[in-house]
């Protein structure tokens, strides 16, 4: 695999502890600098969304046994939400982290995305913001968070109300002392991108995610806006969330059938010829420059090792040859590779149909 560019040079980052950690695999991790957070992040990271079970059931062995593997192996980074499984992620990795010490990973939650019921998914005002977020750090068993997200902010009714009053709440956490960096996250990077630059409270860092996969690269148009900025890029899910995997997407998958068809016909495509599409598609994303981190949904120690695996590890040449054409055959010349505001309109019809029945 490439090595990034702009990658930190010590052979040791800021989160290692000697004792804990596997020396040898974090001297071969790559780890790159985090916009201007100084936190010098591993360039793959641990998303911790399956914990919520949203994909299939994670037993507490497999959770607190993959985080264990993941981080003494060198991934410093855990990503995690108040709506993965209704606090469920948050709860797992309470248990998996209390034996860990604090210094060997950054943790980042998020406020904002709560419950699957649609009148309960979001809420961006400052009450449940700081309620939301004290009990995230109690289900954490933490002190603090490295960073604190507002999550998935293209469905809060207007972008003043994040600008006004869900930011200003997440600087207080942050004068609090409990939380040390801000960021956003969601689907649409300009809709982040206008309200960073409109924002009066600084925002260390963007998360947008399914941008930059074998079926969709765009992010990469972006990637240089945040160079400049100074700002840290944080990329999620190089398997599309689950689009880009022989089993195909959770039920919940925003993009429409037709689209899903095209992914499942490279997958079958993938299995005929004998390759694993997962492992195509992980080394794509990972392959890319300037990326300084990219969240992979993780579920068991297995899967921990296989994507170590990848990042360390060259595809063969049958497995590029293999790539190359489901690049041009089934993903280059697709008709719709994303889903942007397909979601959130059938979010607003769900949610105004639900709000009328109650009145
Ligand atoms: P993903 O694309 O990372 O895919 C995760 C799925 O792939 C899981 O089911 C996982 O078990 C499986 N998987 C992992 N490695 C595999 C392998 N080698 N072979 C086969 N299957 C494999 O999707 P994701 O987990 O949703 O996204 C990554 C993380 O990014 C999330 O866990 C979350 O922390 C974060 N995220 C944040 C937002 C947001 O803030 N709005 C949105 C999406 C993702």
């Amino acid at each position: 695999m490439d090595q990034p560019s702009e990658p930190t040079d010590q052979a040791f980052p800021k989160t290692y502890v000697k004792g804990f950690h596997d020396d040898e695999a974090v001297k071969k991790m790559k780890y790159s600098n985090l916009g201007n957070t100084g936190m010098q992040v591993s360039i793959l990271g641990f998303g911790a969304s399956p914990f919520g079970g949203g994909y299939h059931p994670i037993s507490e062995e497999d959770a607190i046994g993959s985080i264990r593997t993941a981080l003494t192996k060198g991934i410093n980074y855990i990503d995690t939400a108040p709506w993965y499984g209704n606090g469920k992620s948050e709860e797992m990795l309470g248990k998996a982290l209390k034996d860990i010490p604090r210094e060997a990973y950054y943790i980042a939650t998020k406020v904002g995305r709560y419950q699957q019921e649609i009148t309960k998914m979001f809420d961006f005002s400052e009450e449940k913001v700081l309620k939301g977020f004290e009990e995230s750090l109690e289900k954490l068993g933490l002190s603090y968070v490295d960073l604190i997200q507002v999550h998935d902010l293209e469905f809060a009714p207007s972008p003043e109300l994040i600008l006004t009053e869900t930011l200003p709440a997440v600087q207080k956490i942050k004068e609090s002392g409990k939380a040390k960096f801000i960021g956003i996250t969601g689907y649409p990077v300009d809709e982040l991108k206008n309200i960073y630059e409109r924002s009066t409270v600084k925002i260390d860092t963007i998360l947008s995610y399914c941008h930059l996969t074998l079926n969709d690269s765009s992010l990469l148009d972006h990637v240089d806006y945040m160079k400049d900025k100074g700002v840290g890029l944080i990329n999620a899910s190089p398997l599309a969330m689950g689009l880009l995997t022989h089993g195909g997407p959770p039920v919940w998958h925003p993009l429409p059938q037709e689209a899903r068809q095209v992914a499942a016909n490279a997958a079958l495509y993938c299995q005929e010829q004998g390759i694993n599409l997962p492992k195509l598609a992980v080394d794509y994303t990972l392959s890319q420059k300037n990326i300084p981190i990219t969240l992979l949904g993780m579920s068991s120690i297995s899967e921990v090792h296989r994507n170590l695996d990848v990042l360390h590890g060259d595809l063969t040449d049958k497995e590029k040859e293999v790539r190359e054409f489901i690049l041009e055959k089934f993903f280059r010349h697709a008709k719709q590779k994303s889903w942007e505001v397909v979601e959130v309109e059938k979010y607003w019809r769900k949610l105004k149909a639900a709000q009328s029945q109650t009145s």
